[in-house]
């Protein structure tokens, strides 16, 4: 996977347990005893991306050692990947609901370190940490794509890019893409550091995609009826960044891990 020779797929999310990975129900149990048992697995996943062209699925389950781990082949028998459909963000990508049924692993399919949530959590803050950049990099596409418009349409006689609301528009985004930049740009200075936290991460995914999306949804506006149409950006990554904002840690999420660094109190239950 690594060298980018096999698809590899991180399958947490359940149909049940979106927020709440905790409550997953899927389950691996011991097949035999002693060190050469392997391990049974079912359980249903949901949202699990590329899961059904990866060759290779990793795969979060309860035991009763608490959530651990697996890579699971594919094509192992009991492993049905099926493509979720009729999705109105994202669309050129793949998600999957996944199943379970009597997965038979040999012992070597665990993964040995990785113990409890925090080997999913892990996985996670480096998604997070690269969904704080690729998010501005939407609302940059989006921002170059309504100021090149805004200057070559005229309506009223002048170009829109010469009316003092649009003006407005513009660099509004802009500042917030400076902004958003630049705490993306500090986050990656305190990830080389080695002193990244995970709050300082849940500011970044939590501040990005939701300036990202405002953005491009105002960007969609100065474009009128043509930024409706697939011959624009804008409003392709405003419904793209729905999942964004969903997915790695909703909005609320987010904002939770934050009440609960400033306040001390943990509100998620
Ligand atoms: C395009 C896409 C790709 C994905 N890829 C993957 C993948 O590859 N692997 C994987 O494992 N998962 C993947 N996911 C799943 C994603 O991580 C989950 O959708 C996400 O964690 C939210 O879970 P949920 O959809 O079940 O929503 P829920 O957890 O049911 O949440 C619904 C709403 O309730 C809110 N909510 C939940 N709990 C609280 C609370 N305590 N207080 C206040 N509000 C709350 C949420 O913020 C949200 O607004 C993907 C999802 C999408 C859309």
């Amino acid at each position: 996977m690594a060298a980018g020779e096999l698809i590899g797929s991180f399958a947490l999310t359940e149909p049940t347990a979106g927020s709440d990975p905790a409550a997953m129900k899927s389950f691996a149990r011991r097949d035999g005893t002693g060190d050469g048992a392997g391990w049974i697995l079912d359980g249903a996943k949901r949202w699990i991306g590329l899961a059904s062209v990866a060759d290779v699925l990793v795969v979060w389950a309860m035991t009763d050692d608490g959530v651990r781990g697996f890579v699971v082949p594919a094509g192992t028998p009991g492993v049905t990947a099926t493509p979720i459909g009729q999705k109105l963000s994202m669309r050129a990508s793949i998600q999957c609901d996944v199943t379970f049924d009597g997965v038979r692993l040999g012992p070597e399919a665990l993964l040995p370190a990785a113990r409890g949530l925090r080997g999913p959590f892990s996985c996670l803050n480096e998604a997070r940490y690269g969904i704080a950049w690729g998010a501005m990099g939407a609302a940059r596409d989006s921002y170059e794509a309504a100021l090149k418009y805004s200057q070559e349409r005229l309506q009223f006689g002048r170009p829109l890019a010469g009316y003092q609301l649009t003006q407005e528009k513009l660099v509004n985004m802009l500042v917030e893409i400076q902004k958003g930049t630049l705490l993306a740009l500090q986050l990656g200075r305190l990830k080389d550091a080695g002193k990244l936290r995970p709050e300082q991460i849940s500011l970044g995914k939590l501040n990005n995609v939701r300036e990202a999306i405002a953005i491009a949804r105002e960007a969609r506006t100065i474009l009128g009826g043509n930024g409706i149409t697939l011959d624009y950006s804008p409003l392709r990554h405003a419904a793209n960044l729905e999942s964004v904002r969903t997915y790695e840690g909703t909005d609320e999420v987010h904002t939770l891990i934050l009440g609960q660094h400033l306040t001390g109190l943990a509100a998620f239950r």
